[in-house]
């Protein structure tokens, strides 16, 4: 069967339009590829957060406060053990983002490596014990789910977002990345806003 195949201009969830592909068979998955697209980050958007990754630079070590781990002793033993080793990759990281504070992308990738580090269910640690845990595709998917007003109808959380672990268990620790991100999109209005008084001003 021959798939539908169109690209359309879209408005994403970052502010910026760009061109989105779209490949549907039916009205059904045309609408939920649209609101897809809707509810993530441009092209550029999502290349500058994989970018603040790999720009993570060694030496600079961002401190977090430590939890009091969940679970059985011997998971918590264990899950302890994995956070630190997350935290040694990640601190070096996360010192890079927090040295970025002028940008914003750069202040959302760091409150979701905050709310990871104060994650303290044994098990999701466990689970997400991979090498490649929390790098680049996962930081602009977890951005793209705190950066939405209200969940996608459609949307499944894979086993290591720690949005859709919080979403579940550990709700407060949303509430306090999702304050980050409402003050950073006040900050940034107000910036359109005042270029636009500015362009006014200049044309008048
Ligand atoms: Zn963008």
């Amino acid at each position: 069967m021959v798939r539908n195949q169109y690209q359309a201009k879209m408005m994403r969830i970052c502010g910026h339009e760009d061109m989105a592909s779209f490949s549907f068979n039916n009205k059904r998955e045309r609408m939920a590829d649209r609101a897809y697209a809707r509810n993530t980050l441009c092209a550029e958007c999502s290349g500058k957060v994989r970018g603040l990754i790999v720009a993570g630079a060694p030496g600079g070590f961002h401190r977090v406060s430590p939890v009091m781990m969940r679970g059985t002793p011997k998971r918590v033993t264990w899950a302890t053990q994995i956070r630190l080793e997350k935290l040694r990759k990640f601190g070096p990281v996360m010192a890079h983002l927090a040295s970025l504070s002028e940008d914003p992308l750069a202040r959302k990738a760091l409150a979701v490596y905050e709310m990871l580090f104060a994650v303290t269910a044994a098990v999701f640690w466990i689970d997400n014990r991979s090498p490649n845990a929390f790098c680049q595709y996962w930081l602009v998917s977890e951005i793209e789910h705190l950066s939405r007003s209200t969940d996608l109808y459609s949307a499944h959380y894979l086993p290591s977002s720690v949005y859709g672990h919080c979403r579940k268990f550990e709700p407060a620790l949303i509430a306090g990345a999702r304050a980050v991100f409402v003050e950073l999109e006040k900050v940034s209005a107000e910036a359109d806003q005042s270029a636009q008084v500015q362009m006014g001003e200049a044309a008048a």
